[in-house]
């Protein structure tokens, strides 16, 4: 069994296999406890659960680096704690960052608001602008960070072609790739040095957990577990346990968003109430081609934008029944929002109608309930 790679489904289940002892659970045990019984006059580290070293934290850090193909990788209680630890792990003050343009709106603000604190300059690219990253670049510059695919466009961003730079100018590249978890993209095999999880998304599935996951060397990580024993972001081994549970299924969960992603988008490309559909797996998605080249899926997350704008979204979000209208993304039940009232209300209409949200937009996050069942409810909901 070693030598053999092993698929997806059964990574993402068993790790790396092991016999199991004889009356040992067949199911993790939880190890719901802050310590551990140190032995008397041992010098080895303590075991804490703060430090990550908890059995629950170290099981699925195990998974999730054998899933991104990474030497290692660490948990912590948030998106945004991975997020935050990845990026001071590698900046310091007075260096600079260049970021697209089209990130997660907390990620912005923890860049606006508090690298800059750090004296961190951050530099925003558009990615449709390939030419300005590299214009982008100066002495103090340290990381390039980029999210793939975007929310809530979709928009899938040519990684080879970044990674390309950073190389030449020695830059570390980091990539936030929750909307694609491992099944459906890999960044470090499209030259990233750094992949930053929202595991609250599609890695645990199921809507009941907050955690984040970074992927990386060794040494990176061990660097990110240092900061974490002193910032203080470690996940809870409960939540760890639950992330474990929901990585079991990742694999075949990610089968059927991807295959509901593309019904659900394929009927609304033909209903006459939306007027436009954003859908990577859609060859009229700008990014079609660049897509189908590099992920393994095209995912769950659809961007519909209604022809009778803003107030015809609320009556149709107002007759849905199986389809909940809630923030967040990538659980096992189908959840549609507003990008206008949650993740991209801070920059106003004309700042929307720039960046191509127009109101009347909607994001909708394809659960695993059967393909029919949702466009029913959509139908229904859009008479
Ligand atoms: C949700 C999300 C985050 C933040 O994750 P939390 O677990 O909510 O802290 C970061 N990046 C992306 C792309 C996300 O969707």
């Amino acid at each position: 069994m070693s030598r053999r790679r092993l698929g997806t489904s059964t990574t993402a289940i068993h790790g790396t296999p092991h016999r199991r002892a004889d009356w040992t659970p067949v199911a993790p045990a939880l190890f719901q406890s802050s310590t551990f019984v140190s032995p008397v006059g041992s010098d080895e580290e303590v075991l804490y659960s703060r430090y990550g070293n908890n059995p629950n934290q170290m099981a699925i850090a195990k998974k999730y680096a054998l899933l991104e193909g990474s030497e290692d990788a660490i948990f912590t209680a948030s998106g945004m704690g991975a997020t935050a630890l990845a990026h001071i792990a590698v900046l310091r003050p007075g260096d600079h960052l260049i970021s697209s343009a089209w990130i997660y709106g907390g990620t912005q603000r923890l860049f606006d608001e508090e690298l800059a604190r750090f004296g961190i300059d951050v530099t925003y690219v558009t990615p449709d602008q390939p030419r300005l990253w590299r214009k982008s670049v100066r002495k103090a510059t340290r990381a390039i960070f980029v999210e793939t695919p975007t929310n809530p466009l979709l928009r899938v961003i040519d990684l080879d072609l970044i990674a390309h730079i950073a190389r030449e100018f020695g830059l570390a590249l980091l990539v936030d790739a929750t909307f694609a978890s491992p099944v459906n993209f890999r960044p470090l095999e499209h030259g990233a040095d750094v992949v930053i999880t929202s595991a609250t998304k599609y890695l645990n599935g199921h809507s009941d957990v907050i955690a984040g996951a970074i992927a990386g060397t060794g040494s990176f990580v061990e660097e990110v577990n240092r900061l974490m024993r002193l910032w203080g972001q470690s996940i809870d081994p409960h939540a760890a346990w639950l992330v474990e549970r929901g990585m079991c299924t990742l694999a075949v969960r990610m089968d059927r968003h991807n295959a509901n992603g593309l019904a659900v988008a394929r009927w609304a490309e033909a209903h006459a109430a939306v007027s436009r559909v954003h859908y990577p797996g859609l060859a009229s998605h700008p990014d079609h081609a660049l897509a189908t080249k590099v992920l393994d899926g095209y995912g769950g997350m659809v961007g519909l934008e209604l022809k009778a704008g803003a107030r015809a979204v609320e009556r149709a979000l107002k007759r849905l029944k199986l389809v909940t209208h809630a923030p967040s993304l990538a659980g096992v039940e189908s959840l549609i929002s507003e990008p206008r009232l949650t993740s991209h209300r801070g920059i106003g209409p004309e700042g929307r109608a720039k960046i191509g949200i127009p109101d009347g937009f909607l994001r909708l996050s394809c659960g695993i309930e059967d393909a029919d069942d949702i466009i029913a409810d959509l139908e229904q909901a859009l008479k």
